[in-house]
């Protein structure tokens, strides 16, 4: 059971370093946790996390290991840092910055030969399910990744993240075994998971963790959802 906190664009470095110290005191025993801090707070969230079992994700990577790419952050740069892994392809990152399908998969696949953990998203947007064409996107969506040991999938339904709207456990269970009937990797799911819905959801057989948003920047939140996992017999 993995439980990642995406921290978007919320906590610079005194933040985090705040967050970090308070949760390497948590008993967290029987889940994977990874937090994605911003950019900035990188350092100090490896520095501080260091030598416990929590690892430390970027939000992004770039696919070229240097070069004239204004703003961006490449794989081998994180690798010097000591992060762990990054995010690929979030639907704010698909919304607001015209990322591909092809960005993605190459930055994915950048990534992993760079030796980081990756967590790629996935999902439809509101739209795309009431047309009913919520499979049609995913395949699409995931045509594009390979496996690999170091390769999760995250199924985030847009309609769901940061709107308070969870998909009910059916609906994730449901999407998430026709994600794993189109990729052998492990499968997340992020959309307003909250302490009072992260065990139903978590408990689904095809649901391996979340990827988790607003409840991620709480201590309290984010270390209930991890125990939630925790709790979960795999
Ligand atoms: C996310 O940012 O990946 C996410 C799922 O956000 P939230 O939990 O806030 O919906």
């Amino acid at each position: 059971m993995l439980i990642a906190g995406n921290w978007k664009m919320y906590k610079g470095p005194a933040e985090t370093a705040e967050f970090c110290l308070a949760l390497r005191d948590e008993d967290l025993t029987g889940v994977d946790v990874v937090v994605c801090p911003p950019y900035v707070s990188l350092a100090v969230a490896v520095q501080l996390l260091a030598g416990t079992e929590i690892a430390v994700a970027a939000q992004n990577v770039h696919w070229e290991e240097e070069g004239a790419y204004t703003g961006e952050i490449s794989a081998a740069m994180l690798r010097e840092l000591g992060v762990y892994g990054a995010i690929v392809g979030h639907s704010e990152r698909r919304q607001h910055f015209g990322e591909t399908d092809e960005m993605v998969a190459t930055r994915a696949r950048a990534a992993l030969a760079a030796g980081l953990f990756v967590i790629a998203c996935v999902g439809e947007t509101e739209e795309e399910r009431e047309r009913g064409e919520t499979e049609e996107v995913l395949r699409r969506q995931i045509s594009v990744l390979e496996a690999d040991d170091n390769l999760v999938v995250a199924y985030e339904p847009v309609w769901a993240i940061g709107t308070g709207k969870t998909a009910t456990p059916e609906i994730a269970q449901q999407a998430h075994a026709f994600v794993r009937s189109l990729i052998d990797v492990p499968v997340l799911y992020g959309g307003s998971v909250k302490p009072d819905n992260a065990t139903q959801l978590l408990a689904q057989p095809d649901v391996d963790g979340a990827l988790v948003g607003g409840a991620s920047l709480e201590l309290d939140s984010f270390t209930a959802i991890c125990r939630a996992g925790a709790r979960i017999p795999s």
